[in-house]
């Protein structure tokens, strides 16, 4: 287990700092990864060289943050984050701790980081540096903080979720004095910026076990970490998201979306969604979903164009998914009778999933811009510029979305021309 067999770029940038005398491990993320056998995300190295010596030995960095000692090498095309051994003050609002001190001991920078897993050093020459016992812990799959909990969480709040995040992500079990401190701390997350709490709740939601989600709920990090969001107590709302989380790819959008399912109002969940400070984007689509998802799917060509028409292909397509993980998560727990219905509404989905993609092939029109006739086209009628434009091409929509068929130039003139004659006569 001694020997890991770096990628050739990060072995090149440790080598050119131990030529120019300087230490430097792979360190991190990066190891544990690989001990366990995942890929790693990104490769982190830790020197002792100070921030402006690793600028001179390459040829292109980025000031990542020269301040808390990193810069990013570049290497065909990849970043690679070299930071200088450092101490952690304590942290603030934001993403870095207020002041770090830079120091020469591998040791010390090793000693601020969360969890022992995460604690560990690789080069070649040295093997793994493993002073905390993060081998032990990744065998016995246990999340342990470095040292003493409390005081590490006192440092930084956000390891609490972290911690949760990381159990979710492994299939690890957080270690027994590690989740009191947790209990016992709780609060303190409140002053963790809405940002950081983010990432760890979406790498939790995305990651293998989203059900880990309960976590935050038992350890009293919720009122935090999801305020507003007492609802998911229930034991019968629990069970169904976490089964229906379960049946969802790991999308940022359906997962969030399946998460707060639970609301019947889009607008709690959207206030939760900017509560964390997403971004407009997840914000609109997922309060979409919530919106969208208690509409039944009906296997019925028209119905389906019109559902199109009004959430836009991309939700439509996201919906879908969402009510088979909804229903499949509905069958999961159901018995008898109950589960014979859900079969058949099971059948009645994919059926309206079929339908769904021949429409698509097919090219049916379901919106305006896709409509055979424009407002241009409308005005070279003699229909004056203004609010009629808008409501007779609607109407003329409506007659396409109940027979694509009519989406022609010439047939839809006609029409036209007999809906003005309706109307003036
Ligand atoms: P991921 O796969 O999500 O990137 P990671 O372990 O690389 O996991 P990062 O958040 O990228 O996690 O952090 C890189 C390393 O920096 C961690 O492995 C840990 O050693 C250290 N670290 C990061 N955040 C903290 C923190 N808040 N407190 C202490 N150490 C931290
Ligand atoms: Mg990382």
């Amino acid at each position: 287990m001694n020997q890991i067999r770096l990628p050739k770029d990060v072995s090149f940038i440790i080598k050119e700092l131990n030529k120019a005398g300087y230490e430097a491990y792979a360190v991190g993320g990066c190891v544990r990864d690989i001990l366990l056998d995942r890929e790693p995300k990104d490769w982190d190295i830790t020197t002792c060289a100070s921030p402006l010596e690793v600028k001179k030995l390459f040829r292109r960095t980025i000031d990542t943050g020269l301040q808390h000692g990193t810069v990013t090498v570049m290497l065909h095309r990849v970043g690679y984050e070299v930071t200088t051994y450092r101490i952690d003050g304590e942290y603030q609002d934001g993403r870095h701790p207020k002041e770090v001190v830079f120091t020469k001991s591998l040791t010390e920078d090793l000693k601020r980081r969360d969890f022992t897993i995460n604690a560990m050093a690789y080069n070649e020459e040295s093997g793994i540096v493993d002073q905390f016992n993060g081998i032990q812990d990744l065998e016995k799959k246990v999340i342990r903080c470095v040292g003493d909990a409390r005081e590490r969480f006192g440092e930084d709040a956000l390891r609490m979720l972290r911690a949760v995040r990381f159990a979710a992500q492994l299939g690890f079990m957080i270690e027994e004095k590690t989740e009191e401190a947790i209990v016992y701390l709780a609060n303190t997350l409140e002053k963790v910026s809405r940002e950081r709490i983010q990432v760890e709740l979406s790498k939790l939601l995305l990651s293998k076990h989203p059900e880990w989600i309960k976590k935050v709920y038992q350890i009293g990090l919720s009122p935090y970490a999801l305020p507003n969001t007492e609802e998911f107590c229930k034991k019968e709302v629990q069970n169904k998201v976490v089964r229906m989380l379960n049946y969802l790819p790991a999308d940022s959008i359906l997962r969030w979306a399946g998460f707060l399912s639970f609301y019947t109002k889009a607008s709690e969940g959207e206030r939760v969604l900017k509560g964390l400070k997403f971004d407009n984007h997840t914000v609109e689509y997922v309060s979409k979903l919530i919106q969208y998802l208690p509409q039944q799917a009906e296997p019925e060509e028209k119905k389906i164009r019109y559902a199109l028409y009004e959430m836009g292909k991309e939700i439509y397509s996201l919906y879908l998914i969402l009510k088979k993980a909804e229903l499949l998560a509905e069958k999961e727990e159901a018995e008898g009778e109950k589960k014979r219905e859900f079969c058949l509404k099971e059948k009645q989905l994919e059926e309206t999933e079929y339908l769904y993609h021949k429409i698509i092939e097919r090219g049916d029109c379901i919106s305006l811009k896709m409509l055979a006739v424009s407002g241009k086209d409308l005005m070279a009628e003699g229909i004056p510029a203004g609010k009629e434009i808008g409501g007779l091409l609607n109407q003329l929509l409506c007659r396409v979305l109940d027979e694509p068929t009519e989406n022609e130039k010439e047939k839809l003139l006609i029409v036209l021309a007999e809906m003005r004659k309706r109307y003036f006569n």
